[in-house]
């Protein structure tokens, strides 16, 4: 035999078989393309398996893309073998790696950074994690003729017989002991049988069902709009604070499951929206799916294998639930589509409106966008008729949108009120007090942390290595900064000037409710934020006291804002507008009028109307002008005429390319690099430093790609990622690109 032939022998009897082209992580290599596998006979695996793989000396963890019978064009003898196969089932789906791949070009990073993003959070890498199981006892046929023997057996089989099958653990409790039950088994007259048990992380939450209600005109020409047969086009549903888009999301997910088919509803923090996850049970009960970052691991993996086996239709989530391993998809819901949090600030960079949309199209699904302030983008898009747009102009049972006062904070000081509540809001809690309601406060804090500084000589303490003012702990009494964990004393002189008067100002919510309590104490007052909510269930808990009435004020940071319904709140109060109008960000306008717009939403849902007091620095700016006359068409107009002279997104995109490294003069010369590189391909904005320009000791600065194509923009960018990681600067300095930035701080 020629050695041709051997080879010939050697194929055939070899390349049959199965191989898997996997995805494994190596840092080193810009772009992942899959590695190809042999997949041992007694290995179960899927597309979308997770996997043990030998890479090198080393194994690593990687995901099967594909799977073939022949080893496509690779050298047969170099293939090495599958080592072990994670999962009983494959946790990701067919369609879930395609999107990886999409994902990956449309956000220029890795496909495994989605694979990565897509699991379950908190599953241990490599780690088989099994849903847990019960055994239980249940009659055969046989049983009917059972000749039991002894006081046990029949103990049991009359238990069996009443109540049908019982766990092993029940029985036991009743004085039936395993070794009864064994015998009874041995006799043919009982089978044991593993039952797999979930973690359900909704049982400590008690709600009681809830019927649909009766649709008022407009929430059931939305609904007709949600299941036209002809028109797959997304749907903006547009609809005012408290004018019934979550009934209509709920009658629309029901409908649904009428047809068959499951529903993924997103709302921007689940953990900051208790009371929309007990909606949804109180509606659909075990048909829930909750994907919830507080959820232990354990927990986390039991809903995603309930969705994934199709046991529960409709899951709800923030962002990353956009992942959900639904495969019957027929809906999607982003609530408060305008809501940042639906962009991830780390790679992947992907905003979960895009991603929905991605899905939406592989199932024939639709896509519902809903909100009060409409992002610039969606509503660009309605206009442009890629929307259907969809108005709620009127809130349920005709209830009005309450009125807005905006109080002139620099008045306040020229006539010598130094508090923080001016006399127009101090008035309306006493009255709100006297007449047995509820208020809110919203102290805006971003960027507005209580900070030391020297009233002689002017010193503001500072993170040494963020440069951000430190924030006044009055618990410990310490320093600390906001953007890494450095922490001081409180310093009793000016470590510049040696004064004696070095105080802290501005504003936190533990001040705010001091001080109300100094001006009211008869008031009951409740707080809401990072420090008292740190611990699982506070959030909850806090919410559910101020509902019973058993606290009438509740102070809080921006998580007072977010779709909470209370009745008897008839008082939202803002203790200063401008926190978030002063951002250095294109997008503080935007932001300034959505937060006035939800916070106002709060008051005045139930019978009694309700009232706003907005206290400023800018009493004229057309976003709070805006967010007085309830007017989102107004300021859609002037923002987007703004946006238009200045070529911004909606009329534009943008995409970021970040460059930071801890050593300033590397991180300029490799911004003059992209620079030149980049020269005459596109415009660019910048580079400059970003706005926090030192974060956790590395120096940050961005450079900004704009254009009016988006693709022509991804593919420059992903030139520029690819020529810069074969340029010198790619040791010391990191390149992060951010497409379609929410965020350019
Ligand atoms: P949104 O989500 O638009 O802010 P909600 O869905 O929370 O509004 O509705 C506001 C209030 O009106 C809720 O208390 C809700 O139960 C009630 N509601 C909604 N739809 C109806 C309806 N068709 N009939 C009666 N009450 C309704
Ligand atoms: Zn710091």
């Amino acid at each position: 035999m020629s050695a041709f032939s051997e080879f010939e022998l050697f194929l055939t009897e070899e390349a049959v078989g199965k191989y898997a082209d996997v995805i494994v992580k190596i840092h080193n290599l810009p772009e992942d393309h899959p590695f190809t596998y042999r997949v041992p006979d007694h290995l179960n695996i899927a597309v979308g398996s997770r996997v043990i793989v030998p890479f090198g000396t080393r194994r690593l963890p990687g995901y099967c893309v594909k799977i073939s019978s022949t080893p496509g064009h690779h050298n047969l003898k170099k293939i090495k073998e599958i080592v072990r196969v994670v999962d009983e089932e494959p946790l990701l789906t067919e369609e879930l790696i395609h999107l990886a791949a999409w994902g990956a070009k449309r956000y220029l990073c890795a496909q495994i950074d989605f694979l990565e993003a897509m699991i379950p959070a908190g599953l241990p890498a490599g780690k088989t994690l099994r849903a847990k199981t019960l055994l239980v006892a249940e009659l055969t046929a046989a049983a009917k003729t059972a000749k039991a023997r002894g006081e046990k057996q029949k103990l049991a089989l009359a238990l069996l017989a009443e109540k049908g099958p019982q766990t092993l653990v029940s029985l036991a409790k009743k004085g039936i002991g395993a070794s009864t039950v064994r015998s009874l088994e041995k006799n043919g007259w009982v089978i044991i049988k593993e039952k797999k048990i979930y973690r359900n992380p909704l049982s400590p939450l008690e709600v009681a069902p809830q019927e649909p209600l009766p649709l008022t005109q407009e929430q059931s020409f939305a609904l007709k709009r949600i299941f036209d047969q002809n028109n797959l086009q997304p749907v903006l549903l547009f609809g005012v604070t408290g004018s019934g888009k979550t009934e209509v999301y709920l009658q629309a997910i029901a409908e649904m499951m009428q047809q068959g088919k499951s529903s993924i509803v997103l709302v921007p923090e689940i953990a900051l929206t208790p009371q929309m996850v007990e909606r949804f049970c109180a509606r659909f009960g075990e048909r829930v799916a909750v994907l919830h970052s507080r959820l232990s691991a354990g927990e986390r993996f039991d809903e995603w294998c309930r969705i994934k086996n199709n046991e529960a239709h409709v899951v709800i989530g923030a962002r990353s639930a956009v992942f959900a391993p639904v495969e019957n998809l027929g809906l999607i819901i982003l609530d408060e589509e305008h809501e940042t949090s639906y962009k991830q600030e780390e790679t992947p960079r992907y905003h979960a409106r895009e991603v929905a949309l991605w899905r939406a199209q592989q199932h024939g699904a639709k896509v519902v966008l809903g909100s009060a302030t409409p992002s610039l983008e969606s509503f660009f898009k309605a206009e442009k008729g890629e929307y259907e747009l969809v108005c709620l102009s009127q809130r349920i049972a005709g209830r009005p949108l309450p009125p807005v006062e905006i109080v002139d904070m620099r008045q306040e000081l020229k006539d010598g009120n130094k508090s923080v509540f001016s006399r127009a809001l101090s008035q309306s809690i006493a009255e709100t007090l006297s007449s047995g309601r509820q208020a809110i406060i919203l102290l805006n804090r971003r960027g507005y942390a209580t900070f030391v500084l020297c009233r002689e000589c002017g010193h503001v303490m500072r993170c040494p290595a963020c440069n951000v003012s430190l924030k006044y702990h009055s618990v410990t009494q310490k320093l600390c900064c906001h953007y890494c964990d450095h922490q001081e004393v409180y310093p009793h002189v000016c470590p510049v000037c040696g004064g004696r008067y070095i105080r802290h100002f501005g504003t936190g919510t533990q001040k705010v409710a001091e001080e109300l309590l100094r001006l009211f104490p008869e008031a009951r007052v409740v707080r809401l934020d990072a420090d008292t909510t740190a611990r699982k269930g506070q959030h909850q808990k806090i919410l559910h006291s101020f509902k019973a009435g058993k606290a009438n004020v509740l102070v809080g940071t921006q998580m007072v804002a977010k779709g909470l319904d209370f009745p008897h709140v008839t008082l939202v109060g803002v203790i200063t507008a401008d926190t978030a109008l002063n951002l250095p960000d294109f997008r503080a306008g935007e932001r300034t009028f959505q937060l006035l717009t939800q916070v106002a939403g709060r008051a005045g849902r139930g019978n009694n109307a309700g009232k706003v007091v907005v206290q400023t620095y800018a009493p004229d700016h057309y976003a709070i002008q805006a967010a007085k006359n309830h007017d989102y068409e107004t300021f859609y107009r002037e923002e987007s005429t703004k946006r238009k002279e200045l070529s911004y997104p909606p009329y534009s995109f943008f995409v970021r390319l970040l460059v930071s490294g801890t050593q300033e003069g590397s991180v300029v010369d490799a911004c003059s690099f992209l620079e030149n590189f980049l020269s005459g391909k596109c415009t660019v904005l910048g580079p400059s430093p970003c706005p926090l320009e030192k974060v956790r000791g590395r120096y940050r600065w961005q450079l900004i790609l704009s254009g009016l194509q988006l693709e022509q923009l991804l593919t420059i960018g992903e030139a520029t990622a690819r020529d810069f990681q074969s340029s010198p600067f790619a040791g010391s300095v990191r390149l992060s690109l951010d497409v379609e930035p929410q965020s350019l701080l």
